[in-house]
């Protein structure tokens, strides 16, 4: 039997890579610096083994260079450069990729990750152009040539001069249309914010000629346009570098630099794991709640990197919820990328990252907490309402994790106190952890209710968030000890004091406890004799689960 090979019309496939690959147009500059980024590397990995090569990091670098008038923008670099046959194979086959290869044939040192890998970036060049040209010169070659193409139709191959080993890609950029601008492609700032966003932490310089005005000598009002060569990206990321090299301002400039934040972060965490999953990741804790954090617009996440090239913006998976204040970023060699290189493939290493994340978060937060109280305080009084969430949600599966960061009011030590805290202040005939709920803590303070409980020394926490009592229904017992509210109808003390006393008295005054009940009507289930009360003449208690508060709460609630 034959075995026939399958077909494809390689023009409708380069036209669905186009145009249903990526979601945004600007992706092609990060393709291209990505390949420009991979020949560089190439050069380097073959001066590793060939004598006759050495690699002397200044020799190489990008360019990008844009000539509005003439609508090309050029990305040129110093790399490796393609043969004659390098041009056709690898530009000639969708999906070919000459990258791949050579991270098989060669041992790759760590940290020199080659990007590519799917053999389809630079196609997404035709996004944005319609003519594509390349020129290259192969690194041991004279000769140069040159790869043209107008998209779907094909290409063409030439001979052509060229003096240094490399490749310029060059683009004519496509006219605007009433949908879409690509004008944007020619303008300095859009591109340089371009590199910025995705391309930052290439090793190699990515240059562009900068144009700025400056005072023109000897004069003081007149100014002139000059052009200057300048190095747009960082190149090396923060995350790369040695802890012990770094200081607190570094990572300070660097939360202000990507706009994590305007504040200045409360703390921050730099993490390198070489486990079953490698990554780098710098987080950090901001000082005050974002504008929009409580806004639908809020979108928690970590930027994720691949190899240094941005991947996604905002990576929600590698965050809980309850931590959706932490920012930073993330960055593996290790993550099966989708084509498109936007998306993850599969999500087992996300996840692995992630639950590392989540435990080096609450380690750290529980190290503020024990070192740097007003830190955490600080900290609390910003995000403690989503802590006090987390333990509520998802039906309370956080409440063990998330229970000893939780801090309430305390009647006792007037300040901010833990679980732990005031658990073991407790005297020996304390039963419960006692809780009163109002809106203020000097409204909470007059509660007739908390009067018996602080009489006997008991402390109590105030509640003063609506979440609050949620939470802690949700633990319901800490250290053995559960929660009683102090408006509850058993506290747990009056027993010894009731007893005879008041069934008598509740006896006695039967018919105007019936008369009370009979005027209250609905709004009360029963009028009682109350032992807890010292200076006020009465207070309301409840006797179910829910709180007279919580009720308060859940009414509120829109249906
Ligand atoms: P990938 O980068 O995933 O391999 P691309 O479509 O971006 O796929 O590129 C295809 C191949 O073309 C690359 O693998 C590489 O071999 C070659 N190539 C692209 N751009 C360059 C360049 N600037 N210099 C040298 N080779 C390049
Ligand atoms: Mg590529």
């Amino acid at each position: 039997m034959e075995t026939k090979q399958f077909k494809a019309e390689s023009k409708r496939i380069l036209d669905m890579m186009i145009h249903s690959i990526y979601t945004h147009h600007e992706i092609f500059l990060r393709e291209l610096i990505s390949n420009a980024s991979d020949a560089i590397d190439k050069i380097y990995y073959k001066a590793l083994t060939d004598e006759s090569l050495t690699f002397d990091k200044d020799n190489y670098y990008i360019k990008v260079t844009a000539d509005k008038e003439k609508r090309i923008l050029k990305i040129c670099d110093t790399g490796i450069g393609m043969s004659r046959e390098e041009l056709e194979n690898n530009l000639g086959t969708i999906a070919k990729s000459g990258s791949l290869a050579f991270k098989n044939e060669n041992e790759l040192k760590d940290g020199y990750d080659i990007i590519g890998q799917f053999g389809v970036g630079f196609y997404s060049a035709f996004m944005v152009a319609d003519t594509v040209t390349v020129i290259s010169k192969a690194l041991g070659s004279d000769e140069a040539y040159k790869w043209e193409s107008k998209g779907a139709d094909g290409y063409t191959i030439s001979h052509c001069e060229k003096d240094a080993v490399g490749t310029d890609i060059i683009l004519t950029i496509k006219e605007n249309t009433e949908d879409e601008n690509y004008d944007e492609f020619l303008e300095e700032y859009r591109l340089k914010d371009i590199i910025k966003k995705y391309s930052d932490f290439i090793r190699y310089p990515i240059k562009m000629d900068v144009t700025s005005s400056k005072l023109k000598e000897g004069s003081e009002n007149e100014y002139e346009e000059i052009v200057e060569e300048k190095v747009i990206n960082s190149m090396v990321p923060i995350w790369r570098k040695n802890k012990k090299e770094l200081t607190q301002q570094d990572y300070d400039n660097f939360y202000a630099e990507k706009r994590y934040g305007f504040d200045k972060p409360l703390k921050s965490v730099h993490i390198s794991v070489d486990g079953a999953v490698r990554y780098n990741a710098i987080l950090y804790i901001p000082e005050k709640i974002p504008f929009d954090y409580y806004s639908p617009e809020f979108e928690k996440g970590l930027e994720l990197y691949s190899s240094g090239v941005l991947i996604m913006n905002k990576c929600a998976d590698l965050l809980p919820d309850y931590f959706s204040f932490v920012k930073g970023m993330v960055d593996s060699e290790d993550l099966s990328l989708n084509i498109s290189r936007e998306m993850l493939q599969h999500d087992r290493q996300l996840k692995l990252i992630a639950k590392n994340i989540n435990k080096k978060i609450k380690s750290e937060l529980q190290s503020l907490l024990k070192n740097e109280r007003e830190k955490y305080v600080e900290f609390y009084n910003s995000f403690g309402r989503q802590l006090k969430f987390g333990v509520y949600s998802d039906f309370g599966t956080h409440k063990e994790e998330l229970q000893d960061l939780l801090m309430f009011y305390s009647s006792i030590e007037k300040k901010l106190v833990t679980l732990e805290e005031y658990v073991s202040r407790m005297p020996e005939d304390q039963k419960y952890i006692y809780y009163a709920v109002g809106e203020t803590n000097e409204r909470i303070e007059k509660l007739p209710q908390t009067e018996l409980v602080a009489d006997k020394g008991y402390e109590i926490l105030y509640f003063t968030d609506d979440i609050d009592e949620f939470a802690i229904k949700m633990i319901m017992s800490y250290q053995e000890k559960e929660f009683k509210s102090v408006s509850s109808g058993d506290l747990g003390i009056e027993a010894e004091e009731t007893g005879k006393e008041t069934a008598a008295e509740e006896a006695e005054n039967k018919d105007l406890f019936e008369a009370m009940k009979a005027a209250l009507g609905d709004k009360v289930k029963a009028v009682r004799v109350s032992k807890r009360l010292k200076s006020h003449p009465v207070c309301l208690t409840s006797d179910g689960e829910v709180s007279i508060e919580m009720e308060k709460v859940l009414n509120a609630m829109p249906n």
